[in-house]
């Protein structure tokens, strides 16, 4: 075979939905630039390589089962484990593809960020290492104010100063700053700063944004990160999130969407992770039944704690799936909103295809992405769910998007950011620009 150097990289995509969609697509994009694509995955959530059959798939183990009552139950004890368990394997599983020479020698690793113990390992290896965050600018820039934010006495989060604002972060409140298991709050805080120091010595950072959305995140980042920075998104444009879902998509809602009325359908998905308790799901049944509109509510096994059935007459107002394909169904005429929890591919995927949004935020990153939805990009409303979800809540919410000038303001200004979604991906546009700066970059990295 006739050795290309630097056009072969290896992918290490974090398991978990939100993070394997965004990396897979990056994969497309990139193999679109002519460079070839060997994915090194967990076990755990592994992706289908049969659908990627121009790509190399290599697992490494975990040690996590998924029936083993052992298995973290929480998303911040699954990231610790993962963060742990993986390196050596990880490690191993790299080693191995190098000094295999039948195949191009490898120009170099694309990790997720959250695995920052790639950057040791391809210090060790000596191979150029790029990142992919696939959360957006706006937030890892609070990641990386996390020390700032510790010396200033805003973190830990207190609840006495939860309504403060944050004046070097306006217009971020300190109930807007992320949290992952408030039991402990200093878990987070390592891996934000480990995933923030890790990436700041690497051979660049990718993010799926685009410019026009984030550009005084990325500014503030340019400024603080001595490295590339490549907003090269929304990447689903380039690639459906279909090929890489973990669960099966009902398409059957599709049909049913075809059957209602344009722009009357609130869109409803807390996204792969974020639950909720049995009292929400009562509220949101009911909130949701009394806004007399229709819906379509994706209700995945296990989010719902302590819920055996459907509230009794709510399929005959809405469509419940377990999983729906999301892009297709934003994309869908009859949605006119989607009520989300603010995940960074669900906000962008929103934005993309110029669907308002109700912002529930969870945890993590959720908050900082909602509190830029509704007071920054002005595209949303917020429904706050830390003083109790409330039906009537709820329907305020709801009547505010469709009823009130102002939903119709924010509708205006969700297609004009829609529009410049679609802009950027044109040629010329700061995305097709920027992918292109990117496969420069890396062709020009050394080994
Ligand atoms: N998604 C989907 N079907 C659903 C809900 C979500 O395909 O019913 C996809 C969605 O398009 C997005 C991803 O799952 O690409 C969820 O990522 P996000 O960052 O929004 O949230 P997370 O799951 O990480 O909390």
């Amino acid at each position: 075979m006739e050795q290309r150097k630097g056009r072969r990289l290896v992918l290490f995509p974090m398991p978990l939905q939100g993070h394997i969609n965004p990396m897979l697509q990056l994969a497309q994009i990139l193999h679109s630039k002519g460079f070839s694509i060997t994915v090194i995955h967990t076990n755990f959530n592994s992706p289908n390589a049969s659908n990627y059959p121009h790509f190399t798939f290599h697992p490494i183990p975990d040690r996590l089962d998924q029936s083993d009552p052992a298995m973290p139950s929480n998303i911040g004890s699954l990231l610790s484990h993962l963060t742990t368990m993986c390196e050596g394997p990880f490690e191993d599983c790299l080693r191995k593809l190098m000094l295999d020479e039948t195949d191009e020698p490898i120009g170099c690793l694309v990790s997720d960020a959250l695995f920052h113990f790639t950057q040791g390992v391809s210090e060790r290896l000596r191979i150029p290492r790029i990142v992919l965050r696939t959360g957006g600018a706006c937030s890892f820039h609070v990641f990386a104010a996390f020390p700032f934010l510790k010396e200033k006495g805003y973190l830990p989060v207190q609840d006495s100063k939860l309504e403060d604002p944050i004046m070097e972060l306006a217009p971020l409140k300190v109930k807007d700053l992320p949290v992952i298991n408030t039991s402990d709050p200093e878990k987070l805080y390592q891996l934000a700063t480990s995933m923030v120091n890790s990436a700041k010595n690497c051979a660049g950072l990718i993010f799926n944004t685009f410019e026009d959305l984030e550009q005084s995140s990325l500014d503030k980042l340019r400024y603080e990160f001595l490295i590339p920075i490549f907003p090269i998104g929304p990447f689903h444009k380039f690639c459906p999130p279909s090929l890489s879902s973990l669960i099966a998509h009902d398409e059957t809602c599709i049909s049913w969407l075809d059957r209602q009325e344009p722009g009357s359908v609130i869109y409803v998905s807390f996204g792969s992770i974020a639950a909720i308790e049995q009292p929400e799901y009562e509220e949101i049944a009911w909130g949701l039944r009394n806004s007399g509109r229709p819906f379509l509510w994706v209700i995945r096994p296990s989010s719902v704690d302590g819920v055996d059935g459907l509230n009794p007459g709510l399929e005959e107002r809405g469509c419940i799936v377990k999983w729906a394909p999301q892009v297709e169904v934003l994309s869908h005429p009859s949605v006119g909103a989607f009520w989300t929890h603010c995940g960074w591919n669900s906000t962008l995927e929103s934005i993309s295809e110029g669907v308002p949004m109700i912002c529930m935020p969870c945890f993590a990153d959720q908050k900082v992405n909602s509190r830029f939805v509704c007071d920054v990009w002005q595209v949303g409303v917020e429904l706050e769910r830390s003083n109790g979800l409330e039906r009537g809540k709820i329907q305020r919410a709801i009547r505010r998007l469709f009823d009130e000038k102002e939903g119709e303001e924010i509708r205006d200004r969700m297609l004009h950011l829609k529009e410049k979604a679609s802009l950027c991906l044109k040629q010329g546009g700061s995305t097709f620009q920027s992918i292109g700066g990117l496969a420069d970059h890396i062709l020009s990295l050394e080994s």
